[in-house]
């Protein structure tokens, strides 16, 4: 199998979890709750904590919120959740983190945007004073450029220099050349100030796929840092998902990323944690990492002859889904575990051989047994009432023989 070299980078901790191409990409999501509504954000917290996020961003915009994010500390460490929490700070971050360091103590990393903490001389004051609570707190920052909220100044001037030259480069190169020197420029900042250059993560979104897969490479050869990557607005639906997936696979692909957002815009009452099921599955399909065991089904075609097949994939899949956190408990490595629910002869003895454990269903005008393969070998057969129960069964043998100490 090919595998995806990382861009070697430092590692930065962020509370428990280390970051950097030494370590496993790390998943992370962001509440949309009201962070002054302590409750109801340690409650999405913990949501997206449970489903696996290891790290949960919240907004911190307000005294209220910044006096809160201690109680939503407390809140989850009552709950036994221990997911690090990460302050995102615009425009107020330099007044909020020194007026109130229960907050800058309780978040275990603080999120800067250099587009969004002043202008002029205040800017450098102000970003100046965030990196120092850093300092005083030994918190880890992330500077996230944002396209929206760019340093227009920064911009100008590139753009006047760019504009004087005799043969002036496209807007777009000078624009993504801004957003990295934002990003590097800040860092560097960051370090003269004090700040370890092992605990700055960076950052630059855009919300189009070609243009943040090009503004991360040029980032990337400019830093030895972690870089997080994220689609920015990348809105919701199939056309979010599928944009978020397209750009964080390109860049995972080419081996630059080591931490992940899906920045989705949810349906209203719809489930937030989706998101953090979309950067495990993309990690999941470039083998980069594993977080539940995998399903292959077939779609389904005219050989299948009812609908006992999509009933089998949708039960198997539950009853894995169901399992799930008390084998990962129990049988370590549990989540490298291949299943196979096929629909016909077609592909379904080949693909059930590659998977652990797999079966392949009667197609239209086959024997109406169904092959089971375990580790490559065809070992019984199922048939009628015992078919899903059988195989369950089987699987359940099979995880607690293979995984058990
Ligand atoms: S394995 Fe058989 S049933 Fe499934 S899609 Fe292929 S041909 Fe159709």
């Amino acid at each position: 199998m090919a595998e995806i070299t990382r861009r070697p980078t430092r590692t930065v901790r962020v509370g428990e979890i280390p970051i950097g191409s030494a370590h496993p990409i790390v998943v992370q999501s962001m509440t949309n709750t009201d962070t002054a509504d302590a409750e109801a954000t340690a409650d999405q917290v913990a949501l997206l904590a449970q489903t696996g996020s290891e790290l949960v961003r919240v907004t911190v915009d307000t005294e209220q919120a910044a006096a809160r994010v201690p109680e939503i500390a407390t809140r989850l460490a009552d709950r036994g959740v221990t997911v690090p929490i990460v302050g995102d700070f615009h425009f107020t971050g330099h007044r909020l983190l020194r007026e109130f360091p229960d907050c800058a103590e309780a978040l275990a990393k603080y999120r800067i945007n250099p587009g969004n903490v002043g202008r002029g001389e205040k800017r450098d004051a102000n970003f100046e004073r965030m990196i120092r609570v850093a300092i005083d707190h030994e918190k880890p920052v992330r500077i996230g450029v944002n396209w929206g909220s760019l340093d227009r100044e920064l911009l100008t001037r590139l753009m006047n220099e760019n504009a004087a030259r005799p043969d002036p480069r496209d807007s777009r190169d000078v624009l993504l050349d801004a957003m990295v020197e934002s990003a590097v420029g800040s860092a560097e900042r960051a370090v003269a100030i004090g700040l370890d250059p092992d605990r700055i993560v960076l950052s630059a979104k855009m919300s189009r796929v070609h243009d943040l897969v090009d503004v991360t490479a040029r980032l990337a050869e400019r830093t030895d840092a972690p870089i997080h990557l994220g689609l920015t607005e990348a809105g919701g639906g199939a056309q979010g998902v599928v944009s978020t997936v397209t750009a964080l696979s390109i860049l995972l692909q080419r081996g630059i990323g080591d931490t992940i957002r899906a920045s989705l815009t949810p349906s209203p009452g719809g489930d937030r944690a989706e998101e953090v099921r979309i950067c495990q599955h993309v990690l999941e399909s470039l083998d980069l990492r594993h977080f539940a065991s995998r399903l292959t089904a077939c779609p389904g075609c005219g050989r299948t002859t009812s609908t006992l097949f999509q009933r089998l994939a949708e039960e198997v899949q539950a009853h894995l889904d169901a399992r799930m956190p008390e084998w990962r408990a129990r049988y370590p490595g549990v989540e490298t575990l291949k299943v196979a629910v096929m629909g016909c002869i077609v592909n379904g003895p080949g693909e059930s051989k590659h998977a652990d454990v797999g079966i392949s269903l009667p197609g239209r005008g086959e024997s109406p047994r169904a092959p089971v393969f375990i580790d490559g070998q065809r070992t019984t057969s199922l048939a009628g009432e015992d078919l899903l129960p059988g195989f369950l069964r089987i699987l359940d043998e099979y995880v607690e023989k293979r995984f058990a100490g």
